[in-house]
């Protein structure tokens, strides 16, 4: 029940002479939470483009729920540090964003709209915003912005959830809010994630391993299992 399974794996990026990931090997485990930490420039950013097929490797293999990867994945939700709404969708069609663009949601989107906006208000009562499917980003303080697209990268269901960073910019006690909501909603929906963080203390909450990048060459320098007890078991 191998998840992602990353198998010696380089990356080197066009005209550069030196691999910003050296010799990746990862496999997780179906619905593993990992979490990758390490300072900057070691490959994290690399890491997720390789595991999400937007970038192929210069050498090695990589097959995620048991197909090779050769271009771009579906089945993910992807959340980053930045704000990414778009200002002039409300939360809610921010939100039901993925399902106009992802098929097999996009052929019937409009037949289907009532469903998904009904499915789309679940998972912002969930993640605590009730009430604010009507407003507009500019109206959501950052916590608030972060939880609708904690919801954006999950209202297509995907297999897959790629945080890159999605608390750094959060004050500790919104931060730690939303690591208790992306726990539960993880506990519930039982979907694998691969969370890059620069808090170890974020790391250690939230995820079932930790790898530990180095920088120049871009390696995974270290494997820690999480020996906390686990929320799912
Ligand atoms: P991190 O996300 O950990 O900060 P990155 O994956 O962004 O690290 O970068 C890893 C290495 O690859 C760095 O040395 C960086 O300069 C280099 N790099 C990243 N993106 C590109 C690119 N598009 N072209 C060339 N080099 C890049
Ligand atoms: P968060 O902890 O999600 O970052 P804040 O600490 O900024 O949110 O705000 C605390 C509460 O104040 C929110 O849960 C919300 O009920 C309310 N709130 C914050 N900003 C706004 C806003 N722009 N409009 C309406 N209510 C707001």
């Amino acid at each position: 029940d191998t998840f992602v399974d990353f198998r010696r794996v380089f990356l080197s990026y066009d005209g550069s002479d030196e691999f910003a990931v050296e010799d990746i090997s990862l496999q997780t485990r179906q619905g593993e939470f990992i979490s990758i930490v390490g300072p900057s420039g070691c490959g994290k950013s690399t890491f997720m483009k390789l595991a999400t097929g937007l970038k192929r490797p210069t050498r090695g293999s990589i097959a995620i729920a048991g197909a090779d990867v050769t271009g771009p994945l579906k089945f993910v939700g992807m959340a980053f540090q930045a704000p990414t709404l778009l200002p002039w969708r409300t939360t809610l069609d921010n939100v039901l964003l993925p399902l106009e663009i992802v098929e097999p949601y996009r052929s019937d989107f409009k037949k289907n709209k009532a469903q998904y906006a009904e499915r789309a208000l679940k998972l912002l009562k969930t993640v605590g915003l009730d009430g604010y499917a009507d407003k507009f980003p500019w109206e959501l303080s950052g916590g608030m912005q972060q939880r609708a697209s904690i919801c954006r990268a999950l209202i297509h269901e995907p297999k897959m959830l790629l945080l890159d960073e999605p608390f750094g910019a959060l004050d500790a006690f919104t931060r730690e809010e939303l690591w208790c909501v992306l726990r539960d909603l993880w506990t519930e929906r039982k979907f694998n994630v691969i969370l890059v963080t620069h808090d170890l203390r974020e790391a250690a909450f939230l995820a079932d391993t930790i790898y530990v990048m180095s920088k120049r060459p871009g390696r995974i320098v270290a494997r820690k299992e999480n020996p906390l007890p686990r929320p799912r078991e």
